[in-house]
């Protein structure tokens, strides 16, 4: 894995020896009070000192001549205009623009800069840089900076427009509204109800409200809301996500999963669910383990559904963070009833499940034209109390069965697979911990499954994958 500036890089830095493509680092640079050389009088200076006047930075601009907009800048006293190069243009100088037009002239000009300890951005010449200066999508305050350390301005452009579409032009104001109101907040609005605020403002009635044009009502409700301690209680009563954590590996997180995880207050979640895939949760979320697993509960099924029901109620965001797909084997049913009786919203996240995390450790498909037609997800598990499942029942030609929780079952499985008229030869896949750095496959016959189960050492987190081929269609009946 490369370093970078993905979320990998401050969760779990990589050992110094990788290597990296990036050479340089984003930051914003603080301009008030200070100044910015640009050296040049023509379009490309005027391009520069364009960039800056976003700024409140004291301008100097080095240049024989003018051309007229940045003429007509140190006419109204915008920028201050000099006619001689003296390493005093630099002294002090927050950064330096070098745009002369001429590729010697730069040069030099370039080292007297950084004889002045000046970072310089020499236009059009990367070798020149200490600084460069990225794609902007600007909503001041509000500012989004992209680069591609000049490998790809094409691509960083067409970023740049995509997010233009995206970013409603007025919101910036709301930030900046947002900035101006800040000290109210945190007069008025306590502490512990100031995140739920701040969300309700962001992603709420407001900032809907305030990008569709009927930013004085949403400025109105927001400062009713502060003079009132808080959101609006129905605005911020609680939630629940069912999320899928997938099955194991954190990039197989979908999008919304990591969101969920990003903007919830409480997450419970099973001991299937892998440590990195919870350090993507706030840091500041509290972590619930309720400890389910295969055969053995460590909080019973009724107390997750009252607890979860219990922390949305006091108005909190409530993940319930399940290995693989929650709707697929993970008593999702019995937590939604409970939280819908409760007249809370709730939502189930998807997420990748065993069998196909299995598939792609194999590398091999769940279903195949003229080999299997029908993919069977079934478990060798009962509740409590219960008979065992006849989880073959489905099984015969041209299926794959993906048995969940059933290690324990292995014998009967095979036992049962025998009597409908499998073979003792077929061959049977077994993929334990699929996704994990401890993934493992087993490849043997079924008449050895148990043994092969019990060889590895397996205890649960295992697919049995059982694909019982087609039948070959007898040349009669495709004529
Ligand atoms: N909701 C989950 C299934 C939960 S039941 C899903 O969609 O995947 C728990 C069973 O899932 C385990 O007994 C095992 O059979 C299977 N399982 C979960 N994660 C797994 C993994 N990483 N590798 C193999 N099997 C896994």
């Amino acid at each position: 894995m490369r370093r970078g500036f993905g979320p990998t890089a401050t969760t779990d830095p990589p050992p110094p020896e990788k290597e990296t493509d990036v050479k340089s680092f984003p930051l914003f640079f603080r301009t008030s009070g200070r100044r910015v050389t640009i050296v040049g009088g023509d379009e490309q200076a005027a391009q520069k000192a364009r960039l800056i006047l976003k700024t409140d930075a004291e301008i100097l601009i080095v240049a024989d001549r003018l051309e007229p907009e940045l003429a007509g800048l140190v006419a109204e006293g915008r920028a201050r205009h000099s006619r001689r190069l003296t390493p005093d243009a630099f002294a002090g100088s927050a950064f330096a623009f070098v745009a002369t037009g001429c590729p010697g002239l730069d040069a030099s000009v370039q080292a007297l800069a950084r004889a002045a300890r000046c970072p310089v951005n020499v236009v059009d010449q990367p070798a020149l840089c200490d600084v460069t200066t990225p794609a902007l999508v600007d909503r001041d305050p509000v500012v989004v900076a992209i680069g591609s350390e000049g490998t790809a301005p094409v691509l960083t452009r067409e970023i740049k427009t995509r997010l233009e579409t995206i970013l409603p032009q007025n919101l910036g104001s709301l930030a900046a509204l947002a900035g101006r109101l800040r000290p109210s907040v945190e007069a008025r609005v306590p502490r512990a109800r100031r995140r739920a605020f701040w969300a309700w403002v962001f992603k709420g009635a407001p900032r809907t409200d305030w990008t569709q044009g009927r930013e004085r009502a949403a400025a109105a409700d927001i400062k009713a809301a502060i003079g009132a301690g808080g959101a609006p209680r129905d605005a911020v009563s609680g939630s629940v996500s069912l999320v899928g954590a997938g099955p194991g590996a954190r990039d197989l997180l979908t999008l919304r999963a990591v969101e969920r995880l990003q903007e919830a207050d409480v997450i419970f979640y099973d001991r299937l669910v892998d440590a990195e895939v919870l350090e993507l949760a706030r840091r500041d979320a509290e972590r619930v383990f309720v400890g389910k697993h295969v055969g053995a509960h460590s909080w019973p099924q009724d107390r997750i559904n009252d607890v979860i029901v219990a922390e949305a109620r006091k108005g909190r965001r409530v993940v319930r963070l399940k290995s693989g797909d929650p709707a697929v084997f993970g008593r999702a049913g019995e937590e939604i009833d409970a939280v819908r009786r409760a007249g809370i919203p709730v939502e189930i996240v998807p997420g990748i499940t065993a069998a196909s995390a299995a598939a792609a450790a194999l590398g091999a498909p769940l279903t195949e034209r003229g080999v299997s037609d029908t993919l069977v997800l079934t478990t060798g598990m009962a509740r409590d109390g219960a008979p065992l499942p006849d989880c073959t029942r489905h099984a015969g030609p041209g299926t794959t069965t993906a048995f969940y929780m059933s290690v324990g079952q292995a014998g009967r499985i095979r036992d049962d697979l025998q009597a409908q008229g499998l073979g003792s030869a077929a061959p049977v896949q077994v993929v334990i911990d699929a996704s994990k750095p401890s993934q493992q496959v087993l490849q043997c016959r079924l008449d050895a499954l148990e043994q092969a189960l019990a060889d590895a050492s397996c205890t649960g987190c295992a697919i049995i994958l059982v694909t019982w081929p087609e039948a070959t269609v007898p040349l009669a009946r495709t004529a």
